[in-house]
């Protein structure tokens, strides 16, 4: 294993006959198998390629994984190449999609600092590391289409706020990857489970409920941006919105033995990471309730929560519909 972190890469171990490097003091390899020039050492990263940026160092990374495995006569899954994902579209840069501004890292006064060698930065608090986190912008991360499941209902292309699903005129369709933000609406909403989500799918939150609720107990179902937890005992599975809670979720809670699920959601004042993600929510809680009154179930198994306080602070606008 290389490995390759920082600005600079500590290569002293390349003795004579090892690896080659070549004059800018970077490992010479083959990109097609991440080979270096000894038979059995592979490389990624910026010890082959120079400073780049930390997601292709993942991705070569993974490439470096599957050349190994097949070294080793071990089988691999191919990676494919990701489609490209684009540019925001313009509707959406201009007031569907707010800018987040950077926060200000808290520092010591510089009248201090010249005292001395004392670290300059003195961190973020918890709330704004998170709130940080949340300027990501998800880039790729959001709906997957499977047009072999689709049954061409359009839903997707009505509930999504940011236009991203459409469908041709023979009901054949796709979601553009640079308008999806990821918000998971049209996942709960698609009646033929034709959509899931790259990053945490619906299988794997699944997992992660019956994970939690191993041991029986509360469950609550919030989103992972600053806020403060309702049920502070539960066992606690985090989205990015609660938007993504889906119908089955809650049910599925109950059925691996939770007494009790809350679902925290913001206020419909609040503008939250998906300006129509606390009315999603509010809807599936709604169903999940009246599913459980119609098998004679006590529907306050399953409450939803209004987060009073603002908790989201990056705020994804959306049109209105
Ligand atoms: S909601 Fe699902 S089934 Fe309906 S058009 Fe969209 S992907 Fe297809
Ligand atoms: S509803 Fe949300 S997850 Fe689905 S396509 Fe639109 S932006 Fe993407």
């Amino acid at each position: 294993m290389i490995i390759a972190i920082g600005q600079m890469s500590d290569l002293s171990f390349v003795d004579d006959g090892g690896p080659r490097l070549d004059e800018r003091g970077l490992l010479v390899f083959d990109a097609d198998r991440q080979a270096t020039t000894s038979p059995d050492v592979f490389a990624s990263g910026e010890v082959v390629t120079g400073p780049g940026a930390a997601v292709n160092a993942i991705a070569s990374g993974k490439r470096a994984a599957v050349a190994i495995a097949r070294y080793l006569g071990v089988a691999a899954a191919e990676l494919p190449d990701p489609d490209p994902i684009g540019e925001l579209p313009k509707r959406l840069r201009e007031g569907y999609v707010k800018p987040a501004p950077r926060r200000r890292m808290p520092a010591r006064d510089s009248k201090e600092r010249i005292e001395d060698f004392q670290e300059v930065e003195l961190g973020f608090a918890e709330v704004d590391a998170r709130c940080e986190a949340s300027r990501c912008l998800l880039c790729g991360s959001g709906a997957r289409y499977s047009q072999l499941k689709c049954v061409s209902c359009l839903t997707c292309v009505r509930v999504c706020p940011y236009g991203a699903p459409w469908a041709d005129k023979d009901g054949l369709g796709g979601i553009d990857p640079a308008a999806c933000q990821a918000c998971g609406i049209c996942y709960t909403q698609c009646p033929a489970k034709a959509i899931d989500l790259e990053v945490r799918s619906e299988e794997q939150v699944l997992a992660e409920i019956e994970e939690k609720l191993a041991g029986g107990g509360e469950l609550e179902i919030g989103c992972w941006y600053p806020q403060s937890r309702v049920a502070p005992d539960a066992a606690a599975v985090l989205l990015p919105c609660t938007a993504r809670v889906s119908v089955l979720m809650l049910l599925r809670a109950l059925e691996a033995g939770a007494e009790k699920v809350y679902v925290a959601v913001c206020s419909d004042d609040d503008d939250g990471h998906f300006k129509h993600g606390h009315r999603q929510t509010q809807a599936a809680v709604a169903e999940a309730r009246a599913a459980l009154e119609d098998i004679e179930m006590d529907p306050d198994a399953i409450e939803l929560v209004v987060v009073g306080e603002k908790k989201c602070l990056q705020g994804k606008g959306a049109p209105e519909k």
